[in-house]
């Protein structure tokens, strides 16, 4: 099964309360396919300039992420990113969005990748969410996540994109701001009437919950003694949790969405112990296998027997 991703694929400088780096590989949808490659095919889709060098390839192609679709732009510059947290890291502060090669970007897919299955519309503009959701239309599974800023300046479009979709990943005060609902559940409901059937609210450190048309699930984030950087996360949640959705051939009931929840909690655990994409270029399998039984082992009711 195969998993097309559109999104930013960036230049990130961040800046966090334990330490900073001046440029280094983000964006959108390279976060999300790091993540899902540990479970499917992944092809990403999107613009950089030509200061994307060999190096930010070797990242993506080094987890086997099919780029055929990344538009390189002769004399374009990668789009780019600046931001810090505070030592709440669950809030992003923006100091700089460069648009750049995004600013021209007319999304052009191959057929491969129109024929995709799954599709992730990782946060970009709704407008270009949108043309690509029409160009791929066989995908069977579609998600989308977006943010704040276009909440603010494009919820119109934004509000058209989610009802193509099945499946919406927003953080829990984005979807109160989309819906100007302050109920957490009442607002997923909101959401879900847009059209989507799933809605899951990221909430940072707190974890995630799933809203359903009849089940509700809600997940911990993994105790990490170690938080370097949380960008990315919600990225990596999304794609750990898609991938291992395609990798199952769709979602066939509720407890593959747990699983779902439950990998994407996984690999947004590592994401955050290191800056950018560092810890993730190097994930395993087995680590991946082994903090899902943790998983497994902080939320049973019962503790095991010793
Ligand atoms: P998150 O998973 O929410 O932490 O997403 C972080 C990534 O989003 C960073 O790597 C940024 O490059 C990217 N990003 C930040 N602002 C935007 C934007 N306006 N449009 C698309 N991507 C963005």
């Amino acid at each position: 099964m195969s998993l097309v991703v559109v999104g930013s694929i960036a230049f990130d400088a961040v800046k966090t309360p334990f330490g900073e780096r001046e440029r280094m590989l983000g964006g959108s949808a390279v976060h999300f396919s790091l993540a899902a490659s540990f479970f499917c095919d992944v092809r990403v889709v999107g613009p950089v300039g030509d200061d994307f060098g060999p190096g930010e390839y070797a990242v993506l192609e080094g987890r086997g992420v099919n780029t055929d679709d990344i538009e390189r732009v002769e004399d374009g510059k990668t789009f780019f990113w600046r931001g810090h947290y505070e030592y709440d890291l669950n809030t992003a502060h923006t100091d700089e969005t460069q648009l750049n090669v995004f600013g021209e970007f007319a999304p052009k897919l191959s057929e491969e990748s129109k024929a995709a299955e799954n599709l992730f519309l990782a946060n970009i503009q709704p407008d270009l969410q949108r043309e690509v959701r029409e160009q791929c239309r066989g995908a069977r599974l579609a998600g989308l996540d977006s943010m704040n800023l276009w909440i603010d300046i494009a919820r119109d479009s934004l509000v058209k994109t989610i009802g193509g979709v099945d499946l919406v990943f927003l953080n829990d005060a984005e979807i109160r701001m989309l819906t100007d609902q302050p109920n957490l559940v009442r607002a997923a409901r909101e959401v879900m009437a847009m059209g989507p059937s799933v809605v899951v609210a990221k909430q940072g450190e707190y974890g995630a919950a799933l809203f359903t048309e009849d089940g509700y699930f809600a997940l911990p984030a993994f105790p990490l003694e170690t938080v370097s950087d949380p960008t990315g996360a919600g990225d990596s949640f999304a794609g750990g949790f898609l991938g291992y959705l395609a990798s199952q051939d769709g979602w066939q009931d509720e407890a593959s969405l747990r699983r779902a929840m439950t990998y994407g909690s996984v690999i947004a655990s590592f994401n955050v112990e290191e800056f950018g994409t560092e810890r993730v270029a190097r994930l395993t399998r087995e680590e991946i296998d082994e903090r899902f039984e943790g998983f497994r082992r902080m939320t049973a009711l019962e503790a095991a027997p010793a």
